[in-house]
C-alpha cells in the first residue's frame, strides 16, 4: 500500500526527535568547547606560512617516528609552495606508507542500500528535496542479490555499506542488512565468494544503537565530518535538519568508541571549504580520539566533491585543484602516519595511479546507485536507479588488481584483523611500532592467492603470480629474524592448501 507523503514526513519528523541525545554530545566537550578551535587553526595556518626548507625537512624527519603531528607543523606543511620542497614531502609520504603498511593495497566496494534521506545536504544527490532522484530502499532479498554479485562474481571480500538517514534505514534495518550480507556464500571458480568485513557509512547514531552495530559484527564505522569549518557546515546543512547539528556529527565516532567500536574512520568532503583548514580539522579529530581513547582513526578518507544529478554546484568556491589534492594526501600521510588512507573511484584512473603509493585502500568496480550491481549484471537494460554522484574510474576489479600488481603492489583481501581481535589499540601499537607491515604480509599473500585462484583472469593471474613469488622470496629471506622456521612452514602449507581449494586461511 502506498503511504501518503504527508504521513511519511510526519513519521520522519517524530523519528528524528528520538535520535539526538544532548548528553551524548556534552560529555565530550572540554570546558564547554569542542576540539575544533577555528581561531587556532586559522592563526596557525597564517603564522606558519612560508616556513623555511630546513624547518620543513625537520618536520619530515619527525614524521618517521609515526606519531600524530603538531598543529603548527601541519600548518607549516600545508603552507609549502616551493615545488622542490613539495617533492620532498611526496617522497617521504611514499616512504612512510611503505614503512607502516609495506607495499599492500586493500580493495573494497561500496554497497548503497537506500537513497531516501531526511537531510538537505546542498551537495548530495540524495538530499530530500531533489526531485531528479528516484528513491528506493533495498529489501533484504535485494541486498543478498547485490552481495551475490559483489562477492560471487566480482570477488570482493570487504564492503562499505552506505545508507541515507531515514526511518526506513534505521539501526534495525542496518543490523538486518549486515546479517544478510554476511550470510551470502557464492560458489566461485575453485572455492566460494563471501563478504568477510562489513564497514558502515551511515549517519551519526546514539550509543545504544551503536552497540547494536558492534554486536552485529561491524568492521569500521565511517563518518565524514564533510567540513570542520562551522560557518560552511551551517551553510550546506540547513538548520532544523538532523545533519544540521555539527556537534552531534563531530562526536559520532567518540560515541562509537564508547559503544566498543574501536575501528573508526574519519573524512572530509574536499571542496566545501579551504583544503588546508580541512586537513588541520582531520588532524585535530585524530588528536581528540587519541586523547580520549588512546586510539586514532583506523582510516582517513579524502572524498572530493563530484557533480551529482539534479544538484547545482555554482555556489562552490573551494574546488580542490588536482595538484593540491595530491599534495593534501601527502600531508595527511605524514600528519596521521599510522592511519590507513582511502581514495575512491570518484577520482579518475590517472589521479588514482599518481597517489596510490601514499594510500592504503581504494575501491574498485564500484557503483553508487541503489540496486546498481544487480542492474549492471542483469540481462535487461533497466538501469533505473541513478548514482549518488558521477564516478571517475569504472574499470573492473580484475583490471585494477592487474594495474596495481604491475605497479609492484600486493593486493590484500585480508579481513583477519577484526576477526582475531586485532583492532583499536592493538592494531595501533603494531602500526606505530612498524610491526604490522611484516605481520600482515603473510595474510596479504594468502588472500591474494585465494583471489587469483577464484577470480583472476589469465593475464592478471600471470602478473599476480610473479608478485607472489617475489613476496615469498622476501619473506623467506627474513627467516628466522622476523619469521620463525615453524611459522614459515605453516605459511607455505597454507598457501598450498589454498591452491588446492581450501579457503579463508589466515594468521
Ligand atoms: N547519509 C550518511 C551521511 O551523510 O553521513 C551516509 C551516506 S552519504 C551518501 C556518504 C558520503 O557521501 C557523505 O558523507 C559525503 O561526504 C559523500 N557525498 C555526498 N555528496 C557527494 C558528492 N556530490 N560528491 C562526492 N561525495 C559526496
Ligand atoms: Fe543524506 Fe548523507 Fe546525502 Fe546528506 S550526504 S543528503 S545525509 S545521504
Amino acid at each position: 500500500m502506498q503511504v501518503s507523503t504527508a504521513i511519511q514526513v510526519k513519521s520522519a519528523a517524530k523519528w528524528q526527535k528520538t535520535l539526538i541525545k544532548q548528553d551524548e554530545i556534552e560529555r565530550y566537550l572540554e570546558n564547554g568547547e569542542d576540539f575544533i578551535d577555528e581561531g587556532a587553526i586559522s592563526s596557525a595556518i597564517e603564522k606558519n606560512r612560508g616556513a623555511s626548507p630546513e624547518r620543513i625537512r625537520d618536520i619530515i624527519q619527525k614524521a618517521y617516528d609515526i606519531e600524530l603531528m603538531d598543529l603548527a607543523d601541519v600548518a607549516a606543511l600545508v603552507g609549502v609552495t616551493d615545488p622542490a620542497i613539495k617533492q620532498e614531502v611526496f617522497a617521504a609520504a611514499r616512504e612512510i606508507k611503505t614503512k607502516v603498511y609495506d607495499n599492500r593495497v586493500v580493495t573494497f566496494a561500496p554497497l548503497y542500500c537506500g537513497s531516501k534521506c531526511v537531510n538537505q545536504c546542498k551537495y548530495c544527490g540524495f538530499r530530500r528535496n531533489n526531485n531528479a532522484m528516484q528513491r528506493r530502499v533495498l529489501s533484504m532479498e535485494e541486498i543478498e542479490e547485490e552481495t551475490r554479485i559483489l562477492a560471487g562474481k566480482i570477488g570482493h571480500k570487504r564492503l562499505v555499506v552506505v545508507y541515507g538517514e531515514h526511518p526506513e534505514t534505521d539501526v534495525e534495518y542496518i543490523v538486518e542488512s549486515m546479517r544478510h550480507i554476511y550470510s551470502v556464500k557464492e560458489k566461485a571458480r575453485k572455492g566460494f565468494g563471501e563478504i568477510r568485513r562489513v564497514n558502515i557509512n551511515a549517519a551519526p547514531l546514539p550509543i545504544e544503537d551503536l552497540c547494536k552495530l558492534k554486536d552485529a559484527g561491524i568492521g569500521t564505522f565511517q563518518i565524514f565530518q564533510e567540513t570542520y569549518h562551522k560557518p560552511t557546515y551551517r551553510a550546506v546543512h540547513p538548520a532544523g535538519t538532523l545533519k544540521g547539528n555539527y556537534r552531534w556529527r563531530l562526536y559520532a565516532l567518540h560515541r562509537a568508541m564508547d559503544a566498543g567500536i574501536d575501528d573508526v574512520a574519519v573524512g572530509a568532503l574536499f571542496g566545501l571549504f579551504d583544503w588546508r583548514f580541512e586537513v588541520m580539522g582531520l588532524v585535530e579529530h585524530a588528536r581528540s580520539l587519541e586523547k580520549q581513547y588512546g586510539i586514532g582513526p583506523h582510516t582517513v578518507s579524502v572524498p572530493r566533491l563530484e557533480p551529482a544529478v539534479g544538484t547545482d554546484f555554482s555556489w562552490v568556491r573551494h574546488w580542490v585543484h588536482d595538484d593540491d589534492f595530491r599534495y593534501l594526501i601527502a600531508v595527511i600521510r605524514l600528519a596521521i602516519p599510522y592511519s590507513g588512507l582511502i581514495v575512491t573511484n570518484r577520482e579518475k584512473p590517472e589521479m588514482l595511479r599518481s597517489v596510490i603509493k601514499m594510500c592504503t585502500q581504494r575501491d574498485a568496480d564500484s557503483r553508487v546507485g541503489i540496486g546498481a550491481y544487480t542492474d549492471a549484471y542483469s540481462a535487461t537494460d533497466q538501469k533505473t536507479y541513478k548514482q549518488q554522484f558521477i564516478l571517475g574510474d569504472t574499470r573492473s576489479l580484475d583490471e585494477i588488481v592487474r594495474e596495481l600488481a604491475e605497479m609492484g603492489h600486493i593486493i590484500s583481501f585480508c579481513t583477519a584483523g577484526y576477526r582475531c581481535g586485532r583492532t583499536g589499540k592493538k592494531i595501533m601499537d603494531l602500526l606505530t611500532s612498524g610491526k604490522e607491515g611484516s605481520f600482515c604480509k603473510l595474510n596479504a599473500v594468502l588472500t591474494f592467492q585465494e583471489w587469483l585462484e577464484d577470480f583472476g583472469s589469465p593475464e592478471t593471474r600471470k602478473i599476480g603470480d610473479s608478485i607472489i613469488e617475489k613476496e615469498m622470496k622476501e619473506i623467506r629471506a627474513r627467516v628466522p629474524t622476523d619469521y620463525s622456521q615453524v611459522l614459515f612452514k605453516h605459511f607455505e602449507d597454507a598457501r598450498e592448501r589454498i591452491i588446492q581449494g581450501e579457503r579463508d586461511l589466515y594468521f
